[in-house]
């Protein structure tokens, strides 16, 4: 995009929340929103993160015994890592991308009465690509950056990232039986406070899909074997994905639509 400039400038100190099912692509959207400048905090990147480094802690061995389930952690050890993390001062003078949080009723009160929103994106993906893309597609993720990756949008070189060069790999509760816990957990928990939200935030809609009558470049869908990946909707009808690419493309469009 040639405004680029333009719009990290307009971005900066924007304080914006990424929403969606597991699998829809928070990460990648993260690392395109990192790259015009805002701060990423992740709750599972957080979460792990505070097990890898003290794995015999009470709360550690505690996240775990929820993680390794797929189930949510309690709230009273994520919120505070998460609310102090939004109170640095990183976040406050770059702004930030919310990833992962709030997952409950009770983590979107406290987040909503503390912090003054300017966008909440809802990452809208066929449910019948969420399964597939993660188990399927292989999903790999890089183990310094978050990064994910799929035999849909593979790395260029196999196990390592472009762009860190961190070593990729397949996070353990990737499993169908997991997947789908996090997944129903999502529709209990976690989709049913999306309408609380619409009342206190500026909600925007970013999809995956591309409509059929749509021209689009190639380049900018998924492909699986390098043809273009059909998939079967919820709506029992099929339809052509963006990928990495084009979703960037997409987005980027939208925050300059909105805030330039
Ligand atoms: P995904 O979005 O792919 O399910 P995450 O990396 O966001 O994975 O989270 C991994 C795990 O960390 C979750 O399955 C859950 O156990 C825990 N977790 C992450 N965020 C939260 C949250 N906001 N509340 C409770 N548990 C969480
Ligand atoms: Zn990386």
């Amino acid at each position: 995009m040639k405004n680029l400039e333009k719009l990290k400038a307009a971005i900066r100190g924007k304080k914006i929340l990424l929403f969606g099912p597991p699998g829809c692509g928070k990460g990648n959207r993260s690392r395109d929103l990192e790259a015009l400048g805002l701060v990423h905090v992740s709750s599972g990147i957080a979460l792990r993160a505070k097990v890898r480094n003290k794995p015999d802690s009470e709360l550690s061995k505690k996240a775990v015994y929820y993680m390794k389930r797929g189930e949510l952690v309690p709230d009273d050890i994520i919120v505070p890592i998460i609310m102090e993390h939004l109170n640095r001062r990183e976040c406050r003078e770059n702004g930030f991308v919310l990833d992962g949080f709030p997952r409950t009723k009770a983590q979107a009160d406290i987040l909503f009465s503390q912090v003054d929103l300017d966008l909440v994106l809802y990452l809208d993906v066929p449910r019948k690509f969420l399964l597939y893309g993660i188990v399927e597609g292989n999903r790999r993720v890089c183990v310094d950056c978050a990064t994910g990756y799929s035999d849909f949008d593979p790395p260029k070189v196999e196990g390592v990232c472009d762009k860190c060069g961190g070593k990729l790999i397949k996070r353990t509760d990737d499993n169908i039986k997991t997947i789908e816990k996090r997944l129903k957990l999502y529709d209990e928990q976690t989709k049913t406070f999306l309408h609380d939200i619409e009342s206190k935030a500026n909600i925007e809609i970013l999809p995956i899909t591309v409509g059929n009558e749509e021209k689009i470049d190639d380049k900018y869908l998924k492909k699986l074997k390098g043809q273009v990946y059909w998939v079967q909707t919820d709506q029992d009808s099929k339809t052509r994905m963006l990928n990495l690419e084009g979703m960037r493309k997409r987005l980027y469009n939208l925050l300059a639509e909105k805030f330039i």
